[in-house]
């Protein structure tokens, strides 16, 4: 039985998409890529994608968020030093844009990094709307959880995260940009699935790792090498 072929960048040994090293003007050669490449098992979505680009609103604010990459670098004697905090990126971006207001989705339990976060944008003139995951007060029942499934106890009250009411506040409200902040895995997936407006990430949930989910895999070959096997 022949194994679908799919694209696997993560496998791969040449990444000459990136042409490290390259002149400008002088492409990589693509017939060094890997048999999985996308640019060789799916040339037409490739092309689709970047005939997107002349879209001219896309166009521009792709190329808004590249020139803001270019900002988070400086070219140094001794080679490229990074220079900017994703705040300062998200700050950056957002004026770039031309950004005034912006939707905050935040996490309950990231309450305080809500505060906080509001406070320095608006200390540099944004306005912002939040909205925690509690919004609605609808108890987890709702959903059908089940009494032991309660994090605080079959007898407790429990809120239900409601990331869809918060993706329609924030869409209703009339924000520029929205921006996520610590929503759990799946309620996330269910903003991003609603949030109608353009949107970015300040910060995903790591409930072990304050909120670093790479530290586990910068251990993965020592203190959480369980992680290398199947996790339950
Ligand atoms: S796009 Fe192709 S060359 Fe680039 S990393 Fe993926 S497989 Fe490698």
């Amino acid at each position: 039985m022949t194994r679908e072929r799919y694209p696997t960048c993560a496998r791969c040994p040449t990444r000459v998409c990136e042409n490290r090293g390259g002149r400008a003007g002088d492409g990589p050669d693509i017939s060094k890529a890997p048999a999985f490449c996308p640019m060789k098992l799916m040339p037409e979505e490739l092309g689709c994608a970047l005939a997107e680009y002349d879209d001219p609103g896309l166009k521009e604010f792709a190329r808004l968020a590249s020139v803001q990459e270019f900002q988070c670098y400086e070219r140094l004697p001794d080679g490229l030093r990074t220079k900017l905090p994703r705040i300062e990126e998200l700050i950056q971006f957002a004026r770039k844009c031309g950004y005034q207001k912006l939707g905050l989705a935040h996490c309950g339990g990231l309450f305080r990094e809500a505060v906080m976060l509001t406070e320095i944008l608006e200390s540099n003139g944004f306005e912002v709307v939040s909205v925690q995951c509690k919004t609605g007060a609808v108890p987890k029942e709702r959903l059908g959880i089940r009494p032991e499934e309660k994090i605080g106890g079959p007898e407790a009250w429990e809120t239900m995260c409601n990331p869809i009411a918060q993706a329609m506040v924030i869409n209703h409200a009339g924000v520029d940009m929205a921006v996520m902040l610590g929503l759990c895995i799946g309620h996330d997936t269910l903003f991003i699935k609603y949030c109608a407006v353009p949107l970015t990430v300040l910060a995903v949930k790591d409930r072990v790792l304050g909120h670093n989910p790479l530290a586990a895999l910068y251990l993965s070959d020592t203190y959480y090498h369980r992680q290398t096997g199947k996790i339950d």
